[in-house]
């Protein structure tokens, strides 16, 4: 690999993701692979023989985190599931394709939530070494689903003791966190989005054999009793919501519990829609979401709930997040926060990625235009670095 160099990357405004005003005439260092400084271009001084990159009029963000994805899933194919239960083979052949638009739209960082085959330590290592190009990856490798729940693919884990076997397992394999399936979801044909899979005590045991273990739980729940069984567990994000009621989200601001939620599978032209949009029962759910999806946002914003954002496959759209809650009503540096340091705060990495601050990984992007005023200008990606790392300068082949 390329050792990262001394690098001093110049732009008109800096949004350092920390929540604090956007720097003009901003500067950020890099050195060793890591941010060395961040301020005004007249405050910072430049270490002679550093090269410097000016990006001139465009703006420069804390590259992306994408808090919830899969790497091997094109929702547009449709049958998700199914996608999940083929081989390794042609899972990674997807999640190659995946990964290298992601990276491309500025993703650096994202987390994983459930893969077959364990796919998913070998893509993180490929990417660590350099092999591949891709967002650097945290894993949850086999997701903890029952026979009969939502995402129910290859393993299947029934009672305790398949809990505690499985968890253990991934844990020895290399997972980064657990995921656990509780609440039915929209793109599988048999489960109702408010039904859940597991007893209060079985959710008990993943979040006591995750935590011992110093791994976080992530739980797929759209709605109803699912997801106040997961909250008073003590699990650490839920992912989606999409029918949570305000009294949900406001349980999980007391107790400390992120929200990860997503729209561009649901909610895009080229999700659920796509791949799906011949299978009634599937559709029907979509439905549901979509006309919810507005008002179960309102929710989010008036209960005070720590919330990040994430594209569940929707590889290379994670602007489109961004801009989606912008446009729900989000003010768009709040937008971005979610999309950077409060989605890496979410999976466990705050002090290491999702803002520009002197430590921190050199993960910066610019993108042309200024994001507060045209939020959109988020899909036009120039200068990508990770880990110091020039990653806009990969081919598109
Ligand atoms: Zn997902």
């Amino acid at each position: 690999m390329v050792k990262p160099a001394r690098l001093a990357v110049k732009a008109q405004l800096v949004i350092d993701g920390t929540g604090r005003r956007p720097i003009e005439r901003g500067v950020v260092l890099v050195e060793g692979g890591r941010i060395a400084a961040v301020g005004r271009q007249a405050e910072i001084s430049i270490p002679e023989g550093t090269e410097v990159l000016d990006c001139g009029a465009q703006t420069l963000l804390p590259g992306l985190v994408d808090a919830h994805s899969h790497a091997s899933i094109i929702p547009g194919l449709g049958d998700q599931i199914g996608q999940l239960r083929q081989g390794p083979a042609p899972q990674l052949l997807r999640a190659v394709q995946n990964l290298r638009a992601d990276l491309r739209s500025g993703v650096t960082t994202m987390r994983v939530v459930g893969e077959e085959h364990f796919i998913d330590i070998e893509l993180r290592a490929a990417i660590a070494e350099g092999r591949l190009p891709g967002p650097r990856l945290l894993v949850a490798t086999r997701p903890i689903t029952a026979r009969n729940g939502h995402g129910a693919a290859l393993t299947f884990s029934d009672g305790e003791d398949e809990i505690r076997r499985h968890i253990r397992e991934n844990v020895a394999m290399g997972a980064d966190l657990i995921k656990l399936f509780m609440t039915g979801g929209t793109s599988s044909k048999g489960t109702a989005a408010r039904w859940y899979a597991y007893s209060p005590q079985e959710v008990q045991v993943v979040v006591e054999e995750a935590h011992r273990n110093n791994k976080p739980v992530a739980v797929h729940a759209h709605g109803g009793p699912g997801v106040r069984i997961c909250i008073d567990a003590g699990v650490d994000t839920i992912e989606h919501g999409k029918l949570c009621e305000f009294e949900d989200f406001a349980a999980m601001r007391e107790r400390g519990t992120w929200l990860v939620t997503n729209n561009a599978v649901s909610g895009h032209p080229d999700g659920i829609e796509k791949g799906d949009g011949g299978v009634p029962s599937i559709m029907a759910k979509l439905k549901e979401s979509r006309e919810r999806s507005r008002q179960t946002f309102q929710a989010v914003l008036e209960s005070g709930v720590r919330w990040a954002l994430g594209t569940d496959s929707m590889h290379g759209l994670m602007w489109w997040e961004i801009a989606k809650v912008v446009e729900w009503g989000a003010d768009p540096h709040d937008a971005i926060l979610a999309g950077t340091r409060r989605a890496a705060e979410a999976i466990g990495m705050g002090s290491e990625a999702g803002s520009l601050e002197p430590g921190k990984l050199a993960d910066v992007i610019s993108v042309d235009g200024n994001p507060l005023a045209d939020i959109a200008c988020l899909q036009r990606v120039g200068v990508i670095l990770q880990g110091g790392l020039r990653r806009d300068t990969l081919s598109d082949q």
